[in-house]
C-alpha cells in the first residue's frame, strides 16, 4: 500500500485550475498539475482495502488496479504504474481529464468526504509516460489474416481497433467526420481536453497497422454491404446521435438550437478545421439559456463565456440536490448531490426545478423562456411562472439513441426496448452474426470510460469470434 498512516497525515489535494477570469479567455486546457511530489503524497493516502471498492464494478467501469498503481507511484515507480495503467485503460490520459470519476465516490476515503484524489494520479500517469516515451506503439508479433472493420473512431471504436490490431487483425476504422475521436473532438471543448491527445493515439495505432478512413459516412456514402461482405466482422461503434426533443412551443423560432451543432462548430473552429458545414452560432454578447442539467449543458455554458456571452443561465428541472449526501445510503454508488463544474463556476446563474413551458419570440427570434417552479413531480406549479431573457437557447437534454437512418437502418440490425443496436455485455454480437455493437449505440449516451471499455470487451468477443479463444482482457 502507499504509506500506512498516509491517509491520517496528508490533505486530499487536487489539481488547481487557472482563474476562472483568466481561463475563459481562451479554449485550451486550464488546470495547474501538481508536482510529482505532490502526487506521490496523494497516491499515499491510499489504504489498500481488503476490498477495494475504488476498482469494483460501482468504482471504475475499466476495472483499473487502483490501489497497485497508487503504492507505484508513492515508491517512485512510474513507469511501472503506467504499465498496469496501461493494462486495464487504452487511453487513460483522456479518462485522467474528463472522467467523472465513479472511482473517488466509491473510495472508503469517501465516508470522510476526502477520498483518495484518483483521477489526479491517473492523469499525472499517464501525462509522465507519454512525457518519458514508455508509450509507444505495441505492434501484434503475427498477423492473423483476419480482417475487421470498426464504425465510428470516438473512445469506444478506438479502444476496440487498438486491442483488435494488437491481436493481431487487419483493422479498418471509418469515420464520418475529417477527424478521429468521436465527442472526443467534436461534443467535449479542448478546454476540456485538447485534441493533442487524440491526434498522438492516432499515430500510435498507426503505427500498430490501424488504417483510418475519414469522411466516409457508413450506410449514407459508402453501402453497409461494403463492410459485411468485405471483412470478416465489422463493428458499430457510432454512438448515440439523436437529440432528445422537448417538443417546446416556439422551439423553431431564430436563436434556438440543439446544443451539438454548437459545440461541434466551436471545436472545428479550435481545431483549424477550414469547412464547417454548420450553420455559425455564436453567443458573443447574448443573453444565453441553456436548458439542461448534464455534461452537455455544461460545455455550452464554459462556450458561451469564452465566445463573450453577457449572462448564461442554465436551467435544471430537479430540485436543488443535498450540498453533502447521507454517506450511509449512497456509498460506494455514484449520489446525487450539489455539483458544480468548472464551467458553472465560471459564472453560470443557475435555475433548479425550473420546468420550460416554452420559447418567446418576437419577429421570429427568441426573446426569452418562459418558465415554472417544478413540484415534486417535476409539473409547473401554477402562478410560479417567470421569464428569462434570452437571445440564444441552446437544448442540451441528452440523446434518446443511435441515429437510425444510414447504418442502422440499412443494416436491418435489431434494436432494443430503448432504440439501442441489441447486442449484449457479453458477446455483444447484434442480430447479424459477423456485426459487433459498442458504446453509446449498444448502451445508450453514457461516459468515455464505459465506452473504452465496451470496446476492449467488445474487442475480445470479435477475438474469440474470428479464431476460437482470446488472449485480450476484458
Ligand atoms: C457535449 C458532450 C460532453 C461530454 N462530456 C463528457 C465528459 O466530460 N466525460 C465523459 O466521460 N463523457 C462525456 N460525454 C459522453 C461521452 O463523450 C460519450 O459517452 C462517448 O464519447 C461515447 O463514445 P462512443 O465511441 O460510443 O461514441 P462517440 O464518441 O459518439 O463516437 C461515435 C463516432 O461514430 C461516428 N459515426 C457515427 N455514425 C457513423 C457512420 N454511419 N459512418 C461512419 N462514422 C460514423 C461519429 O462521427 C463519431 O465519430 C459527453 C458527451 C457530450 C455530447
Ligand atoms: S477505495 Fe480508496 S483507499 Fe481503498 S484502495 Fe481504493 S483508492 Fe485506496
Amino acid at each position: 500500500m502507499g504509506k500506512v498512516t498516509g491517509f491520517l497525515e496528508i490533505d486530499r489535494q487536487e489539481a488547481r485550475y487557472q482563474p476562472a477570469s483568466d481561463r475563459i479567455r481562451h479554449y485550451r486546457e486550464f488546470t495547474l498539475p501538481l508536482s510529482d511530489a505532490e502526487v506521490a503524497g496523494q497516491a499515499a493516502r491510499c489504504m489498500d482495502c481488503g476490498i477495494p471498492f475504488c476498482h469494483g464494478p460501482q468504482g471504475c467501469p475499466v476495472n483499473n488496479q487502483i490501489p497497485d498503481w497508487n503504492d507505484l507511484v508513492y515508491a517512485d515507480d512510474w513507469e511501472e504504474a503506467s504499465r498496469n495503467l496501461h493494462s486495464t485503460n487504452n487511453f487513460p490520459e483522456f479518462t485522467g481529464r474528463i472522467c467523472p470519476a465513479p472511482c473517488e465516490e466509491a473510495c472508503t476515503l469517501n465516508l470522510e468526504n476526502v477520498p483518495v484524489a484518483i483521477k489526479t494520479v491517473e492523469q499525472a500517469i499517464a501525462d509522465k509516460a507519454w512525457a518519458n516515451g514508455w508509450i509507444v506503439p505495441e505492434p501484434a508479433a503475427a498477423k492473423s489474416g483476419s480482417r475487421v472493420a470498426v464504425v465510428g473512431s470516438g473512445p469506444a471504436g478506438l479502444a476496440a481497433a487498438q486491442q483488435l490490431a494488437r491481436a493481431g487483425h487487419e483493422v479498418h476504422v471509418y469515420e464520418r467526420e475529417p477527424r478521429a475521436g468521436g465527442l472526443l473532438r467534436y461534443g467535449i471543448p479542448d478546454f476540456k481536453m485538447e485534441k493533442r491527445h487524440i491526434d498522438r493515439r492516432v499515430e500510435q495505432m498507426e503505427a500498430e497497422g490501424v488504417t483510418f478512413h475519414y469522411g466516409v459516412n457508413v450506410g449514407v456514402t459508402l453501402p453497409v454491404s461494403e463492410l459485411t461482405d468485405g471483412y470478416d466482422a465489422v463493428l458499430f461503434a457510432g454512438g448515440a446521435e439523436k437529440p432528445r426533443d422537448p417538443q417546446l412551443p416556439g422551439q423553431d423560432l431564430q436563436g434556438v438550437h440543439y446544443a451539438m451543432p454548437f459545440l461541434v462548430q466551436q471545436n472545428r473552429r479550435v481545431g483549424f478545421e477550414n469547412a464547417i458545414p454548420e450553420a455559425r452560432v455564436e453567443a458573443t454578447a447574448k443573453h444565453v439559456v441553456v436548458i439542461g442539467g448534464g455534461d452537455t449543458a455544461s460545455d455550452c455554458v464554459g462556450t458561451s463565456f469564452r465566445q463573450g456571452a453577457i449572462v448564461v443561465t442554465q436551467l435544471d428541472i430537479r430540485p436543488t440536490p443535498p450540498k453533502v449526501e447521507d454517506k450511509l445510503l449512497t456509498w460506494p454508488y455514484w449520489p446525487t448531490k450539489f455539483r458544480t463544474s468548472s464551467s458553472q463556476a465560471e459564472g453560470a446563474e443557475r435555475e433548479f426545478a425550473a420546468v420550460t413551458l416554452g420559447i418567446e419570440g418576437k419577429n421570429g427570434k427568441v426573446v426569452g423562456v418562459r418558465c415554472a417552479r417544478a413540484d415534486a413531480k417535476r409539473q409547473p406549479i401554477p402562478g410560479s411562472e417567470f421569464l428569462i431573457k434570452a437571445d440564444l437557447v441552446f437544448i442540451a437534454l441528452g440523446f434518446s439513441g443511435p441515429r437510425i437512418d444510414g447504418l442502422v437502418e440499412q443494416s436491418g440490425v435489431a434494436l432494443d426496448k430503448r432504440g439501442n443496436v441489441l447486442a449484449d455485455e457479453s458477446s455483444y454480437v447484434t442480430s447479424n452474426p459477423k456485426v459487433f455493437a459498442a458504446g453509446d449505440m449498444r448502451r445508450g449516451q453514457s461516459l468515455v470510460v464505459w465506452a473504452i471499455r465496451e470496446g476492449r470487451q467488445a474487442a475480445a468477443a470479435i477475438d474469440t469470434f474470428l479464431t476460437g479463444s482470446t488472449k485480450l482482457p476484458r
